[in-house]
């Protein structure tokens, strides 16, 4: 456990590891290599797939056409962006949006891990397909085998797997072309607020 100070310590070294990685071919086409943002004592963790064009430019996360989206589901689920922490499976944005290697997920998700033994969440949020795909089999719940079965199997629904709470979601950019799960999605965020 750690107390506030070395928690914002360890996560100031980690954040300098994660900007000067070149572990993978990704540092080559990326701007900057984001960090997780918000609250180092959140309750809930977001985990979307990997940095935008827009993120990658201005090193922030979400602030791109899906990052509004995500604004407005927050905003509409009485979420306070600043009391949650968001970060990425993948910390460099992934060319033409990419589909991500099996060895780049590998690769980088040591990043993920650090993040979250340092804010514990109470509550992980994966985001679509492959941050959720990574953060069930961390916790030992690889039995769903295609993109499908995720969804239908995992997507809404508050998981307790080895002691985590895991409510995985679809991505926000998902609305961008399927507007009429605005609805449905607020009301699965509505359901997160009641961590706050
Ligand atoms: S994607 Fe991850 S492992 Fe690859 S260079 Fe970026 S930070 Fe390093």
């Amino acid at each position: 456990m750690f107390n506030k100070q070395e928690k914002q310590e360890s996560l100031e070294i980690l954040n300098y590891q994660i900007r000067s990685c070149e572990s993978c071919s990704l540092s080559v086409t990326r701007k900057h290599a984001l960090t997780g943002e918000g609250n180092i004592d959140a309750r809930i963790m977001f985990v979307a797939l990997s940095p935008g064009l827009k993120e990658d430019l201005h090193n922030k996360m979400f602030i791109g056409p899906s990052g509004q989206v995500f604004n407005k589901l927050l905003i509409a689920a009485g979420i306070e962006r600043e009391l949650v922490f968001m970060t990425n499976l993948i910390k460099c944005m992934l060319p033409n949006n990419r589909k991500p290697k099996i060895s780049e997920i590998e690769l980088c998700s040591q990043f993920l891990d650090e993040e979250i033994s340092l804010i514990q969440p109470e509550v992980i949020v994966p985001l679509g397909y492959y941050a959720g795909r990574a953060i069930l089999q961390k916790y030992h719940a690889d039995l769903f085998e295609s993109q499908m079965d995720i969804a239908k199997t995992t997507f809404g629904k508050l998981l307790f797997l080895n002691g985590q709470k895991i409510y995985p979601l679809s991505h926000p950019a998902s609305l961008l072309y399927n507007p009429s799960y605005e609805p449905g999605t607020v009301e699965k965020y509505k359901k997160l607020a009641a961590f706050l």
